[in-house]
């Protein structure tokens, strides 16, 4: 390798280390790894269920391909009681490219069945969201917090939440998006480490890092209550501004 494509790689090996500090993680391995090859891409390391933080490798490999390994060593993941009961792993979807990330709560039946995130009747009404500020699904990223369905859909639990965070973690390090719409309470306050109601927190931008993040109410809870659409509509144009989207 020539000295410049070494300094340029220390370099980018650099900003992914600070943009995981920005995103809170505290705690990074410090061995170097040797280059990935593109035919045997190595999995980053899961952290054990009481990890307080993920490992990432050091390595600078293109995001897109740190997701997709990232989905792979997820797929049989055994940190929590989640595992047990889960018909598979609910990681993402979308354009891992996206500058908009939609962060909901966790799997419920249709997507715990289907393996996608909001697919379900709050699936489609988020389709039409979304629609609605000129985007489709694909153009956008889709995750949960919480990656496997929640027995009878209860809330997940704080333990939960804590040990697939190193997961959520990773995934807006690879994803990096402008802004991160944070759908319901759980999503808002995981992401901004906070426990100030949703019905506080929505309505303004808050800053994780170098994204914003703009909690708004969750659209299974606008099937319930759709008087507070309105409320989601100014959130989303606030989104729709800020990404140059009108
Ligand atoms: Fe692993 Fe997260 Fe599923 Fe728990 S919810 S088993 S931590 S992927």
């Amino acid at each position: 390798m020539s000295r410049a494509a070494l300094t340029d790689a220390v370099a980018a090996v650099q900003d992914y280390v600070r943009y995981l500090q920005r995103l809170g993680v505290t705690d990074l391995p410090v061995t170097l790894a040797p280059p990935v090859r593109a035919s045997t891409p190595a999995p980053p390391v899961l952290p054990s269920a009481s990890a307080a933080s993920i490992q990432v490798s050091s390595t600078p490999t293109e995001p897109t391909v740190r997701l997709a390994q990232l989905a792979a060593a997820v797929r049989d993941c055994r940190n929590c009681r989640l595992h047990a009961r889960r018909t598979q792993v609910v990681f993402g979807t979308g354009d891992p490219t996206a500058t908009l990330v939609f962060v909901g709560e966790a799997p419920g039946h249709d997507e715990d069945v289907q393996g996608e995130p909001f697919v379900g009747q709050a699936g489609q009404l988020l389709t039409r969201i979304i629609a609605a500020i000129g985007l489709t699904r694909e153009q956008v990223y889709m995750l949960n917090v919480v990656k496997c369905r929640p027995p009878q859909n209860r809330n997940p639990q704080p333990d939960e939440v804590a040990a697939c965070r190193p997961i959520l973690q990773e995934q807006l390090a690879c994803l990096q998006p402008r802004v991160i719409c944070a759908l319901g309470a759980l999503a808002a306050q995981t992401l901004l480490q906070t426990e100030e109601k949703i019905s506080r927190l929505r309505g303004r931008f808050h800053m994780l890092g170098a994204i914003q993040v703009m909690p708004t109410y969750h659209p299974a809870f606008l099937l319930r209550n759709p008087q507070y659409k309105r409320a989601v509509w100014e959130d989303m144009q606030r989104i729709q501004a800020v990404l140059g989207l009108r």
